[in-house]
């Protein structure tokens, strides 16, 4: 490939490339390097920062107004992070950039919707990722428990789906049971994000147990849903996985009138006493399309079909499987931190691979095969909604390890969404001393 250097600096340290606004060959490299959106900044607009300021007098022997001001005219435009540019000379009209931290020459080209440096490996990190307001709120509640009233506090299934979650938090005191028959008379118990059947709360009760539940709000508003269906008399159809504890407390609000289906063949085997009176449901961390074509086939078998006035699937779910959908096409690879028996977090795997991206689900980047990474250039990277974020920082430690230091983070939408804790563990906060540092 021919190049033709259009700028340079004669100065060590510099880590801008200065580019006259007056030369032909420079304003079309501007031009080329403005549409492939290339960060390109006015010195003019930029000279009051001290650290600009210091980079642009070592660019040139500063020339000096007679007030001693520096001439802002001499070298108004700046490629922030690129010591070197030159335009191709074949007719490929790409940019070529030196780097200045590593010395190499980068050529920069679009990719999809993005400028990636063609000779680095690119990992896409996705946001939003990682900790939904349900599971920030179910971990927040045992360490305030085991703080507030130390332990042993008992927690019924696991308290999120993500081991290292729960190997931390067992570390600390807490003590997860099967079942609410473990906890001896008396003691303190916390229900799972997940939620708990009526049967459930009933066996609490009957062990005189002081229940704290973290049972997440989005999934208690589909418990409420099964309820007020039931007592309106619906013949209730509950979307979702069988043996997920989501499912399987949901279905316990109303275990007579409840029906669970998976997919849409099983839709055609559903047998109800009046077709005119059915409601249906979901589980809240569900593929969306998925979800949809068993709707879809719900309506068609019952025309007068009712559903939730607001989808059930929660934000949470939707937010990380509509950023999956914006990169799928970009990467070549998506790698979904949690754990295998997370929902949310298999669907995030499925979503990819129903778009034809290779993905995979890890628990951490130890389970990362090296022949996943052949011939792959651009990873994307995300986590379900129990994976903490420490976990996908080891990943992305690893992968630049293997060549895909060219991190960008590709956020697809804010999330702001907070829970309130429930009213045992505000009364624990309010009740603690000052110095015993309840949270
Ligand atoms: Fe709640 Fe959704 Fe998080 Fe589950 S994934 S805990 S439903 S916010």
């Amino acid at each position: 490939m021919q190049t033709c250097r259009l700028a340079s600096s004669r100065q060590r340290g510099r880590d801008c490339c200065p580019l006259h606004h007056r030369d032909p060959f420079d304003r079309s490299l501007v031009a080329q390097a403005q549409a492939l959106g290339i960060p390109i900044v006015s010195a003019d607009a930029v000279l009051d920062r001290y650290d600009i300021k210091r980079i642009w007098e070592n660019l040139t022997p500063p020339r000096r107004n007679r007030d001693h001001s520096l001439q802002k005219t001499r070298h108004p435009l700046l490629i922030p992070g690129v010591s070197s540019a030159y335009i191709d000379q074949a007719g490929s009209g790409r940019v070529l950039l030196m780097d200045t931290n590593s010395g190499e020459r980068v050529t920069y080209q679009e990719q999809g919707k993005r400028i990636v440096p063609t000779q680095s490996k690119t990992l896409l990190l996705l946001k939003p990722r990682g900790f939904c307001a349900g599971v920030v709120r179910a971990i927040d509640i045992v360490r305030i428990a085991l703080e507030a009233f130390g332990p042993p506090i008992y927690v019924r299934k696991e308290i999120v789906h993500n081991r290292f979650v729960v190997e931390e938090l067992q570390g600390k005191g807490a003590i997860f049971v099967d079942s609410v028959d473990e906890v001896p008379n008396g003691e303190r118990v916390i229900y799972s994000a997940h939620g708990v059947s009526p049967e459930v709360r009933d066996a609490s009760q009957q062990r005189g147990l002081r229940v704290i539940d973290a049972t997440c709000p989005l999934v208690t508003k589909v418990h409420v849903e099964a309820v007020k269906f039931a007592k309106e008399g619906y013949s209730l159809i509950l979307i979702g996985h069988r043996d997920h504890d989501e499912v399987i407390g949901t279905l316990g609000e109303a275990p007579l009138v409840t029906q669970v289906v998976g997919n849409p063949a099983e839709v055609a085997a559903l047998t109800v006493p009046d077709p005119n009176r059915v409601a249906y449901l979901t589980q809240t961390t569900l593929s969306l399309d998925e979800t949809r074509d068993i709707i879809e086939a719900l309506r068609e078998r019952f025309p007068n079909i009712k559903g939730p006035a607001a989808q059930d699937i929660c934000y949470a779910t939707e937010n990380r499987q509509v950023a999956v959908k914006h990169v799928a096409s970009e990467a070549d690879l998506l790698l979904v931190v949690g754990s295998d028996n997370s929902s949310n977090s298999k669907r995030l795997v499925e979503v990819a691979r129903s778009l034809g991206t290779s993905a995979h689900l890890i628990d951490s980047y130890r389970n990362i095969e090296p022949n996943w990474l052949e011939g792959v250039k651009t990873i994307a990277l995300t986590a379900g909604a129990s994976a903490p974020e420490c976990l996908v920082e080891e990943v992305v430690k690893f992968l630049a390890g293997k060549g895909f230091g060219n991190v960008q983070e590709v956020e697809v939408m804010p999330e702001n969404v907070r829970f309130g804790l429930p009213p045992e563990i505000v009364e624990a906060i309010a009740s603690a001393p000052a110095s015993a540092g309840v949270e």
